[in-house]
């Protein structure tokens, strides 16, 4: 299970709750896409739940089947608008796996064949 409980006052629950703002490119009443603030890549996306989960370990499976779809719904477009030649898709759970925003969410980021990553 996860190592702390879930914190409400993450800066991605502001963002859910308008305190902080962000570029929202897909909302419906489960989840949000917005722009990452420090892309990878141009195109670079952040989708979360509104439901919070500190991540993937404590998620709630049904929240989790739901993204999926949506997810693939969204890389799609990303792929379309940034004309990628793929789609990377992370998702980083506690903070020795990298994880630094403790709201569940999943990188979707366009890649050019023989452009690589910030590292
Ligand atoms: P990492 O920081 O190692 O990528 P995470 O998976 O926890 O680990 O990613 C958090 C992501 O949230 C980072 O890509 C970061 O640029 C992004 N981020 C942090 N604050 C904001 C914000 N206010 N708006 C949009 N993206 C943000």
């Amino acid at each position: 299970m996860t190592n702390s409980a879930y914190d409400a006052n993450n800066i991605f629950a502001k963002i859910l709750k308008g305190e902080i703002p962000s570029v929202k490119v897909y909302e419906d009443d489960d989840a949000l896409a917005f722009m990452d603030v420090m892309p990878q890549a141009p195109g670079h996306l952040l989708v979360i739940p509104k439901i919070g989960s500190r991540n993937i370990l404590d998620a709630d499976p049904a929240v989790l089947s739901k993204l999926l779809p949506l997810i693939q719904k969204l890389a799609h477009a990303v792929k379309d608008a940034f004309e990628a030649d793929g789609i990377l898709i992370n998702q980083f759970n506690e903070p020795a796996a990298g994880q630094t925003v403790f709201h569940l969410h999943f990188h979707i980021i366009p890649r050019h064949q023989g452009m690589g990553l910030k590292p």
